[in-house]
């Protein structure tokens, strides 16, 4: 805009640290200049419609976008150290996009299909309307809410950088986590992003039978596919990647499938995140016995590989991703019959 670049700094400012909501606002900007940026942007923001506390305090918000949609975000405190980072750590889940078009079997996002990408001012928003919501600075971020984060690259890219920028909301690469159900092509890009955030790639499933029935995503890359993106991402980053897994009853929670896990895991030097399905209504699935997810986890520490068994929170509060949009959405649509 013609203006000098100590200008940029200041409007850093009033947007990630200060937190102003006009540009009126923005005081020490000239008249003029303020002008011009209410003619050519707008600030938009994301509007929370309803906030869930689960008894552990987890607890999950609900936002209206500008044109009306609806995602949302949870908030995780006092997190064990899933991804890497130190432990009692406030962190927050994001979503991506509008709904999502990967269908997983176990998942309520993909249930009412994709709607549109979020722009990254719309990811970021999210981290600033928790934090002043909560109280609460939250020190770490997985992209693992509604979405699939690596469809919506650029904006995810574009959102990470504010995010972790010291004139924005400076959260450290290492605290930053996105999650993938198996994007092949885009985790080879990833890899060759100068960013060091950390990637948990969403496996579920040890053998293309397993994943054909629950992921849509492995007719189109199958396992060995994902692995050999996953090798050379490992191979580019020199950093420890995860593989989230969640254990659901009589689908892939079997001891076949946990010595398969550990091949893989064992190739990729992977950590392994398992997390007992949470159930949502109206889908079929189901959590396996406390028994079952502890065998499962015995044979992966049996074989030495680094694994954590989460206890999930939120388990009360409908915390799966999208079930809180879902729920909503359905309540608006029959208060209109
Ligand atoms: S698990 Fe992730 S990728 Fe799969 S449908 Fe849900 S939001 Fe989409």
């Amino acid at each position: 805009m013609g203006e000098p670049g100590y200008r940029a700094d200041q409007i850093t400012d009033w947007l990630y640290k200060k937190r102003v909501d006009t540009v009126d606002k923005m005081t020490d900007l000239p008249r003029p200049l303020r002008r011009r940026l209410l003619e050519t942007f707008s600030l938009g923001k994301v509007d929370i419609v309803r906030v869930l506390g689960a008894r552990d305090t987890t607890r999950k918000f609900l936002f209206r976008l500008a044109d009306g949609n609806l995602i949302e975000s949870v908030l995780i405190p006092a997190s064990p150290a899933l991804y890497g980072g130190r432990t009692d750590r406030r962190t927050i889940c994001v979503s991506t996009q509008v709904g999502c078009a990967y269908g997983c079997k176990f998942c309520a996002s993909g249930l009412e299909g994709f709607s549109r990408n979020l722009s990254a001012n719309e990811i970021a928003d999210q981290i600033i309307a928790v934090e002043s919501e909560a109280e609460e600075k939250i020190d770490n971020v997985v992209f693992m809410g509604m979405g699939e984060p690596l469809a919506n690259f650029q904006n995810v890219l574009r959102a990470i950088r504010i995010i972790n920028a010291e004139w924005g909301l400076g959260i450290g690469a290492r605290h930053i986590t996105i999650s993938t159900s198996g994007l092949a092509p885009q985790i080879r890009k990833l890899g060759e992003e100068p960013v060091q955030i950390r990637l948990a790639v969403s496996l579920h499933g040890a053998t293309d039978e397993v994943r054909n029935r629950i992921m849509p995503i492995n007719r189109r890359y199958n396992i060995e596919t994902l692995l050999s993106a996953c090798d050379y991402y490992h191979a580019h980053k020199k950093q420890r990647l995860t593989f989230e897994y969640i254990l659901i009853a009589d689908v892939n929670d079997s001891d076949e499938q946990a010595r398969l896990l550990c091949r893989h895991a064992y190739r990729l030097r992977a950590k392994v995140n398992l997390i007992p399905y949470n159930t949502v209504s109206g889908l079929p699935w189901s959590r396996p016995s406390e028994k079952r997810q502890e065998k499962f986890l015995s044979i992966l520490q049996a074989e030495g590989i680094p694994a954590t068994l989460r206890r999930e929170k939120g388990h009360d509060i409908d915390a799966a991703c999208g079930q809180l949009r879902l729920q909503t959405e359905r309540e608006a649509v029959a208060r209109t019959l």
